[in-house]
């Protein structure tokens, strides 16, 4: 249905710098599902990743993903804001756990600069 699409995806961070946004396991799942012929993410420096969709390896399980499969213990979830309300919990929290994965999957995709 939708084999002539090419998905772009930009993750931007609240002080408006770019961030990974490769698509996680799940959303991988439903993007192949769908058809879609190649997606464009971008990644932590800053650059664009194009890939077929074919191609794609999810390098990562979405937070929500890994909140359930932990058992609903994955302590990285912020949520005791009222608890800690010093600490300032930024979003990127949890990201660090696939921050060694992620050179390897560059690998595999053309980078566009
Ligand atoms: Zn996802």
């Amino acid at each position: 249905m939708y084999k002539k699409i090419t998905l772009y995806i930009v993750r931007l961070s609240y002080n408006g710098t770019i961030h990974d946004s490769a698509p996680c396991k799940d959303c991988t799942k439903t993007l192949q599902q769908l058809g879609i012929k190649r997606i464009v993410y971008s990644n932590n420096d800053g650059d664009l990743t194009s890939c077929k969709m074919h191609e794609y390896i999810p390098k990562s399980s979405s937070l929500g993903r890994r909140f359930i499969e932990s058992d609903f213990q994955l302590g990285k979830i912020p949520k005791k804001k009222s608890e800690t309300p010093e600490q300032g919990e930024k979003p990127e929290q949890g990201e660090t756990l696939k921050q060694s994965k992620q050179s390897k999957q560059a690998k595999k995709c053309k980078q566009k600069k």
